[in-house]
């Protein structure tokens, strides 16, 4: 009899424990940035699919039925928001009810690009905006799990931590560049968060996304600005081709280097890998 009792007890301590691993949140996000941020938030209480793809571009990303199809289960699918992914509402529309989208970047307020009123999407390029972002999702987690709450509140005291980290190491980095030479010039209109946060000002070569033209006027008005301000280095997202900037670069005289305009390069899978990216390519190309 107690023999029995053992091996009853036994299954029922095998059945408790695979519960406790299916029993984590499952969340999916639509970017590696996020991921990475709800695997630091969440800690071994949420299970994260990234749904975009490793070399994917991000202002031509859709998910494909496939991918929806990885984002089942998830209590919580994560988007950057500010029309960052403009498949949104339809994407809405094919999940199954129950799960629910965030944008993360609804907590993050605007700014808007040099002399326009269109608010920059690229709030990432920000650590502090990426520490606001967090604290919404550590309550999207709560809600979802409340039983982990505590769980939560360390990760992400931890993620922001280290977000005032990076800006400290930025701003003890960036001292290296005279006033004069902070000017951000970028293939694509992508780093006015960024801007705001550390003093630069910031030139982009093309707008929003990288398809989108530079005219013919407004592309000898840049050259006329690059040369007036000797900007000596320019700057072209990591997944784009470098070609446009390097002849730009060319023709004023600069250098031409890469930053992780959209936070997306698979050599530098988290935050900090990445913005450190940045801020050693910004340093190297303006410092001198
Ligand atoms: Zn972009």
């Amino acid at each position: 009899m107690a023999g029995m009792k053992k091996v009853i007890s036994g299954i029922v301590a095998a059945f408790l424990c695979a519960l406790g691993a299916q029993g984590a949140l499952k969340v999916a996000s639509l970017h590696p940035l996020l991921s990475d941020m709800a695997r630091q938030v969440g800690g071994d209480a949420v299970e994260v699919v990234n749904l975009f793809p490793e070399n994917g571009e991000l202002h031509a990303f859709e998910p494909t039925a496939s991918d929806v199809a990885k984002a089942a289960g998830a209590e919580l699918v994560l988007a950057c928001g500010k029309g960052v992914e403009p498949y949104l509402e339809d994407l809405r529309d094919s999940l199954p009810a129950g799960t629910q989208v965030i944008e993360l970047g609804q907590a993050v307020p605007d700014v808007y690009l040099p002399g326009s009123k269109v608010a920059d999407p690229h709030w990432w390029n920000s650590p502090t905006a990426m520490k606001r972002a967090s604290r919404s999702l550590r309550s999207a987690l709560e809600t979802a799990e409340p039983g982990r709450k505590a769980t939560f509140a360390k990760g992400q005291r931890a993620y922001a931590a280290q977000m005032d980290t990076l800006v400290r190491e930025a701003r003890l980095a960036f001292a290296a560049i005279p006033q004069e030479k902070r000017v951000l010039v970028c293939s694509h209109a992508a780093m006015s968060h960024f801007c705001k946060d550390f003093g630069f000002s910031a030139l982009a070569v093309h707008g929003i996304a990288q398809e989108s033209e530079g005219d013919t006027a407004s592309l000898a008005r840049i050259l006329a600005e690059l040369r007036r301000q000797s900007v000596p280095c320019l700057f072209y997202g990591v997944n784009e081709p470098p070609r446009v900037l390097q002849t730009i670069a060319n023709q004023v005289g600069a250098r031409a280097l890469p930053l992780a305009l959209d936070g997306i390069n698979p050599a530098t899978p988290t935050y900090a890998e990445l913005f450190r990216f940045n801020v050693r390519n910004i340093v190297e190309g303006l410092s001198r």
